[in-house]
């Protein structure tokens, strides 16, 4: 009466089919052998939801498409994506978004990278969810406008909000403790402050 683990494994399998955080894995060996070798890779990703200062992405997936060159010491990968976002009007406070397209341009070196904005090239497999995910963030609107000539906001419906407020107010309605940011965006911020 015995019953052995010949149930588990398959059960197991479906588990974590499920639970695999988003990866984007290409093979690269094949193009690796000869220089100047290239191949297209169709992009297609569901990303955890991204969300920088007013706008964040939506829930559905990032696609596009790169280029992937076998170059001197590694790959070059080059292509676009295009994905949704959503956030706040910074002027009428309105929900506002819509679809954009944003470059990709990366490389992929072995050994002790040349620059650090290079990615190291470990083994066969490269994984172009990490780059998407930087080219996405780096896109979102910082200050979203609903359109250019947006009036601003309701009086009826916001009267105690003005600009002063809005640019006092944390970007996230979180509380006391942010996560850390990213130094990155020190510079980004200066270009938001310097476009007021
Ligand atoms: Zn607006």
């Amino acid at each position: 009466m015995t019953v052995g683990g010949t149930d588990g494994a398959g059960s197991g399998a479906e588990r974590t089919a499920s639970a695999r955080p988003a990866r984007l894995l290409v093979n690269v060996a094949d193009l690796r052998r000869r220089l100047g070798q290239r191949r297209v890779e169709p992009i297609e990703v569901v990303l955890p939801r991204q969300t920088v200062v007013a706008s964040s992405t939506t829930d559905g997936p990032v696609v596009g498409e790169v280029t992937v060159e076998s170059i001197e010491r590694g790959v070059s990968v080059h292509g676009h994506v295009r994905f949704g976002w959503e956030g706040e009007c910074r002027r009428c406070l309105e929900l506002t978004g819509g679809e954009l397209e944003v470059e990709i341009d990366e490389i992929f070196q072995v050994g002790a990278p040349d620059d650090s904005d290079l990615l190291p090239l470990d083994g066969d497999q490269i994984d172009l969810v990490p780059l998407v995910r930087e080219a996405v963030v780096l896109s979102l609107p910082l200050a979203p406008l609903c359109r250019q000539d947006c009036p601003g906001p309701d009086p009826d419906r916001y009267p105690a909000r003005t600009e002063i407020d809005l640019a006092e107010e944390p970007a996230s309605a979180g509380g006391d403790d942010e996560p850390p940011r990213d130094p990155r965006w020190a510079a980004l911020d200066e270009l938001r402050l310097g476009d007021n």
